[in-house]
């Protein structure tokens, strides 16, 4: 089963999502959803987009059982930067794992990659991430953390307002004792 983007985003909510992702169980994205969320996401970064020699936008990187699919890669000199256009106001570690994770994957596919960007449209703020041998190691780490909740049921606990605001509840069936929501 292929690791994408949003499995790294999924894992960093919940790690039992990736397991019920792995069971067969997902969330419904239709396209014309995604399709309007990358017209409104072009608008919001055009003045970022004219400072690169070429934009490439959401392409679709795989390498080994890895997929990422950044909203765009902009390219200047030599260098490679992926970025994600952000709804909301503040990072997020679910953000800073996707973009690190888009990095990894383009650099084994060849690229010379520095640094990840994420932009907050709310917030017109422009955040960059360092990639460099640390970012590197940690996805490393993560690619394996995931591998490993796929494979096997771990327990879970997580806050009450995590588990009723996620899209998997229905399927997770968590048990409640007291704010926090346990699986199995
Ligand atoms: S309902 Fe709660 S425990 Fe279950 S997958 Fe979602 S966040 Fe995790």
């Amino acid at each position: 089963m292929p690791i994408t983007g949003v499995t790294v985003k999924h894992y960093a909510y919940c790690p039992h999502i990736v397991r019920l992702e792995a069971l067969g169980f997902s969330e419904r994205v239709t396209e014309a959803m995604y399709e309007g969320q990358v017209v409104e996401k072009e608008k919001e970064v055009g003045f970022l987009l004219t400072k690169y020699k070429e934009v490439i936008r959401k392409p679709i990187y795989r390498w080994r059982n890895l997929v990422g699919s950044p909203d765009f890669v902009l390219h200047a000199y030599n260098y490679y930067t992926p970025l994600d256009v952000k709804a909301g106001y503040s990072t997020t570690l679910d953000h800073k794992y996707q973009v690190l994770f888009y990095a990894f994957i383009m650099e084994k596919l060849g690229m010379n990659v520095k640094e990840a960007l994420l932009y907050y449209v709310r917030k017109k703020k422009l955040v960059k991430l360092q990639y460099n041998d640390d970012e590197r190691k940690f996805v490393e780490k993560l690619i394996k953390w995931i591998r490993e909740a796929m494979e096997e049921e771990v327990k879970v606990a997580q806050r009450k307002e995590k588990c009723e605001n996620c899209n998997f509840f229905p399927y997770c069936r968590p048990k409640k004792v007291g704010r926090l929501y346990y699986t199995l």
